[in-house]
C-alpha cells in the first residue's frame, strides 16, 4: 500500500503539490490523469526519493518514505535526510519507468535488467538468469544481447519495464510510459503493463491513454494545479466526471 498524507511542494513561489492525500491499497492499479504542469511527475518522483517534499509524509508498505522533508526556519531550506543506505533500500522496493526509458546505452538489454540486482549484491549468474526471465516476460527473450540503440522505442520501454521489475519491487511507478512512442508502438507497451496489472504489484501510472486507464485502473486520480480534484473508480471519474475541470480535460484528450 502507498499512503500520501498532506503532501506539499513548491518551486520558489510556484506551489506544485498542494495538499495531496491518497491511499493506494496493495496490488491496486492507480492511474493519475491531469494537464501538463499539474504536478503528476513531481508526485511520482516524491514516492521514489527523486524529489523531496516540503511537507507531508509518504509511506510505502509499513515504511515511511517521505521524511526527506525540506524544513525551513527563517526561510532557509534544510533537508532532513534519511541515511543514503535506507534511501537505496527503499528505492530497491520501488520500480520506476520513465517517459524516455533512460536505459544505459553502453549495456545490452540483459545487462540493463541485471545491473540493479548485481549492484545490490545478487550473484551475477542468478541476476542474469532472472533478467532473461524478465525479458521473456516482456516478449524480448531473444534480444538480451542487443544494445538499446538497436531496439525500437517500444522495445526499449519494455526493457525498462523488465529492469523496473528486477528487484521484485512491491510498487512500480510509471511516468507517461508511452508518450514518447510512435503510435504503432504504444500497444505493445500497454500490453506489458496490462499483464503487470493484477499480478499483485501496486502500480501507479501517469498516462494520457484514457481508454487504457478505464480498462486497467482500479482507481483514477485527476490532478490539477497540484490538487486532487476528483478521484474514484474509472466508471465514476472517467465515465461520469463531476468536476468541470475533469470534464474539460477528458474532452481534450479524447
Ligand atoms: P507533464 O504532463 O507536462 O509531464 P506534470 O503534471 O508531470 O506535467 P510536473 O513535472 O510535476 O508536472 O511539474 C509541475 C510544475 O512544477 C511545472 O510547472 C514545472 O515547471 C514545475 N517544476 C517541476 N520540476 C521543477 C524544478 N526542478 N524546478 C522548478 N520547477 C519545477
Ligand atoms: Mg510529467
Amino acid at each position: 500500500a502507498i499512503g500520501i498524507h498532506g503532501a506539499h511542494r513548491a518551486f520558489g513561489d510556484q506551489v506544485v503539490i498542494d495538499g495531496v492525500d491518497l491511499e493506494l491499497p496493495s496490488g491496486s492499479v492507480t492511474v493519475v490523469l491531469g494537464p501538463s504542469g499539474s504536478g503528476k511527475s513531481t508526485l511520482l518522483r516524491a514516492i521514489n526519493h527523486l524529489e523531496p517534499l516540503d511537507r507531508g509524509v509518504v509511506t510505502v508498505g509499513d515504511e515511511t518514505i517521505g521524511v526527506r522533508v525540506r524544513t525551513g526556519r527563517g526561510g532557509v531550506p534544510r533537508y532532513k535526510e534519511l541515511p543514503e543506505r535506507l534511501i537505496l533500500r527503499q528505492r530497491s522496493r520501488i520500480g520506476f519507468v520513465f517517459q524516455h526509458f533512460e536505459l544505459f546505452p553502453h549495456l545490452t538489454a540483459l545487462e540493463n535488467v541485471a545491473e540493479g540486482p548485481i549492484a545490490a549484491g545478487v550473484p551475477a549468474a542468478t541476476a542474469n538468469a532472472r533478467a532473461q526471465e524478465l525479458l521473456e516476460r516482456v516478449g524480448l527473450g531473444d534480444r538480451g544481447a542487443t544494445r538499446p540503440r538497436q531496439l525500437s522505442g517500444g522495445q526499449q520501454q519494455r526493457v525498462a519495464i523488465a529492469r523496473a521489475l528486477a528487484l521484485d519491487p512491491s510498487v512500480v511507478l510509471l511516468d507517461e510510459p508511452t508518450s514518447a512512442l510512435d503510435p504503432e508502438l504504444v500497444g505493445e507497451v500497454l500490453g506489458v503493463i496490462r499483464a503487470l496489472a493484477g499480478s499483485g504489484t501496486t502500480l501507479v501510472i501517469v498516462t494520457h491513454e484514457v481508454a487504457f486507464a478505464r480498462e486497467v485502473a482500479d482507481h483514477v486520480v485527476f490532478l490539477d494545479h497540484g490538487r486532487v480534484v476528483e478521484q474514484g473508480p474509472p466508471a465514476q471519474v472517467i465515465d461520469a466526471p463531476q468536476h468541470p475541470r475533469t470534464r474539460d480535460f477528458l474532452s481534450r484528450v479524447r
